[in-house]
Parts: structure tokens; sequence; C-alpha cells
């Protein structure tokens, strides 16, 4: 038979964090005695009000096409609540709603990038920015970054990348997934200027704005550079800090004419966002405070409780979570004892013999890791750390 796929289209794999997580539950809903820490979201209960904004929309008929780039009212209220965040005017018309922020990040990408066109991508890296950059025809540019910087680009390393050549863009991410990091003020500042003086576009992925913990704080680059507004496009959504993740709702700030043309390419290649999900993250905006924070607070305590038992494993590491869910464990000084050559056969054998389901930081970039989500109860926390514990000890090398 003739070949009917495009050789761009086989240049794709499958999400493994989408994948992983869905293997994790099939074994489960099979009846086997299996944890998966792989899932990305949290666990909680999407709010009350929330659902019951969404049951209202639907009884009042709000079940039709919206405009392209969302509904007005959803789209001012980002607009003012960003002005106030991140410290700088935005618009209405410099928003656009789209299904979650992995599209947001897709349309922006597609609206800054021309084929060809090298995308600055820091490893560890979520395992979605390379392909998404290879989806539009761009070149992802990995810098990998170590422990020793605590995986953070530092301005050096910036100027250093940029003497190799310039990128179109730089894809960035704090809180980041899957590190947990999140950059410090002081930290973020000079890049944010590097930045703006070399004239490169920025999308600032700030899924995980809400979810910081104790001590630290989420900063924008564009809050503190102001001036790069122009060139860049801030995303966050409703995903992981109203714990929505399924009802699909993302958005984009930027600036006049890169929202105008991300609505355009939206309105022709996905049609506007779900009306339903953008009346009730109305209500998760306007009213969700206090759940998310409740949430947040859970969160934290299972990343204390998570880290008092991992730091008393031997031979591993990992950045402390400073936001997000995630532990990124260095595994690396296992391998040979457990006979494997590197994260993905790390996780395969930790499925077979202990029943534990992790991401393998291959899927990161980073083939040293492991990804632990502590998005999870703390039964399964327990005892998913139990497996891994008792794995480690089998194969004591
Ligand atoms: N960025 C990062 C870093 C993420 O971890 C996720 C999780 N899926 C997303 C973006 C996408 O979020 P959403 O579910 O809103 O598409
Ligand atoms: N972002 C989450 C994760 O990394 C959800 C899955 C996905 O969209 O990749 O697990």
């Amino acid at each position: 038979m003739a070949e009917i796929i495009s050789s761009r289209a086989k240049d794709i794999e499958p999400s493994i964090t989408l994948s992983l997580n869905t293997k994790a539950n099939d074994l489960k809903e099979k009846g086997e005695d299996v944890i998966g820490l792989t899932a990305g979201e949290p666990d909680f209960d999407t709010p009350e009000i929330i659902k019951k904004a969404a049951y209202e929309a639907i009884g009042s008929g709000k079940t039709k096409y919206t405009p392209a780039a969302g509904i007005a009212p959803l789209r001012k209220i980002v607009a003012e609540v960003y002005t106030g965040r991140l410290g700088i005017p935005y618009e209405m018309r410099d928003v656009v709603i789209s299904h979650g922020a992995k599209h947001s990040i897709y349309n922006a990408l597609y609206t800054l990038i021309d084929p060809g066109d090298e995308v600055m991508i820091l490893s560890p890296y979520w395992t979605s920015y390379p392909e998404m950059v290879k989806l539009v025809g761009g070149v992802p540019r990995i810098v990998e970054l170590s422990g020793e910087t605590g995986y953070k680009l530092t301005p050096e390393r910036l100027e250093q990348e940029l003497g190799r050549g310039k990128p179109r863009v730089l894809l960035f991410n704090s809180p980041s997934n899957p590190s947990s990091i999140v950059y410090r003020r002081e930290e973020l500042e000079p890049i944010a200027r590097i930045l703006l003086k070399e004239g490169i576009s920025l999308i600032s992925d700030e899924i995980y704005e809400f979810l910081t913990f104790s001590g630290w704080e989420h900063f924008s680059p564009v809050t503190l550079v102001p001036e790069l507004k122009d060139q860049s496009v801030v995303i966050s959504g409703v995903s992981k800090g109203y714990a929505m993740t399924g009802w699909r709702l993302g958005f984009a700030l930027a600036s006049r004419e890169v929202a105008y043309r991300m609505a355009a390419f939206q309105a022709h290649a996905t049609g506007c966002p779900n009306s339903i999900s953008q009346w009730a993250a109305i209500e998760a905006i306007t009213n969700g405070a206090e759940d998310r924070e409740r949430m947040r607070v859970e969160f934290e305590k299972r990343k204390e409780m998570f880290g008092a038992r991992l730091e008393k494993i031997d031979s591993i590491s990992y950045p402390e979570p400073g936001g997000g869910f995630y532990y990124l464990v260095d595994v690396s000084s296992y391998y040979e004892k457990c006979g494997v050559g590197g994260s993905a056969e790390f996780c395969e054998k930790l499925l077979e013999e202990v029943g534990l389901v992790l991401i393998p930081g291959g899927a990161f970039g980073c083939d040293s890791m492991v990804r632990f989500s502590f998005a999870a109860g703390e039964d399964d926390l327990n005892s998913a750390l139990d497996r891994f514990e008792s794995f480690l000890a089998r194969h004591p090398g």
C-alpha cells in the first residue's frame, strides 16, 4: 500500500504522560494491584460552585458556538484579573481563550514561529514542548540544565547559548513540570532583560502559577520587565488551580496583534472553546479562590509528607519542589544494580516487580530521573513509597 502518512506526522510520538496515566488507570480498573503516580492533574473533584455554574450554563442554553476567541465576559475578567496579577495592563482584546493551556501554547507557537525557526526549550522540559514545536514546523533547541544550577537557566548560560545563534522564541515554564522548580525574582529578572535586549519572543507557561509552596512566590517575566509584554505570550488556565483538567479551558495574554492572529488561527483550526467550560471558568476565576487555596494547602501537606520519606532513601537526589505537584528524582545510581539501561526500562521493571507506575525522565529529556506526581491521596502516596523502597531493596547490586 502507498504510504499515506505525512513525514511530519510520522515524526510525532504519543504523549507519554497521558498514555502512562491511561495505562495505570486501565490496570487499576482491571483489578490489578497497581499504584500510579503518573497523573499531572489534581485528584480533587472540581469545586461545587464551578459545577453549578456549568449546570446553569446548560440550563440557560449557553450551548452554542461562541466567538472564536472566547466569550466577552470571560475575556474581560481574565484581562482584569491578570492586569492586577501581572501588574501590567491587558484589555479584553489581548486575551484568547482556548481548549486548555496546551492548546494556547500550540496557538502561540503557530503564531510566533515560521518553519525552520528555533525554539529554545529548557530541559528537563514538559514532554509536549518539543513535539508541539515540531508540529508547527519549528526546530526544538534543547538546553540541558543540571542540578548544579538547580535545573535553572542562568543569565550566563543564556548568553553562552545565544553565542551559538539566536532562537526565535524561548518557551519558559515556572513553576515547572516536571522539576517543580520555581524561579526567584532575582534569577528571572536578568533573563527577562536579556530576552528584551536580544528581541527574543517569550512564551511563558504559567499554568502552575497558583500552586506554590511556603517560601516560594510565582513571578511572571513580564511583571519583572514590563517592556517585555509586546514580545511575550503569557499562558495559564483553570486546569491545575481549580481541578478542571477535563474541562479543557486555558488562556493566553499577548499583544493585540499576536492575540488577533492567535484567535484567527484558532477560528479556522478548532473554532471556539467549549461554551459551558467558559461559563464555568468565569465562576472559577471570580469565586474559586477559597477552593483553590484549600487544594493548594493539601498539596503542600503531601509534598512535605512525601519529601520526609524520600529524603531517607539512599543515593537519590532531587530538586526541592517550590511549586507544582511533582518530585523529579535522580535514580540513575540504581540503574546498574537493577540491570537497566535507562529511565524507561527502570519504570517498566518497577511496574513488573512492585506494581508502581511512574513517568520515566526520558519523556522530559532527563533519562537519569523519574517523575512522581504527589497529586494523589495520602494512602496511595505512602503505598507508592513502600513499593519504591522495596523495589530498591530487591536490587542491592
Ligand atoms: N503546561 C504544563 C507545564 C503542563 O504540565 C500542562 C498539563 N497538562 C499544561 C501546560 C496543559 O494544561 P491544560 O490541561 O490546561 O491544557
Ligand atoms: N501535564 C500533565 C502531565 O505532565 C498532564 C498530562 C499531559 O497533558 O501531558 O502529566
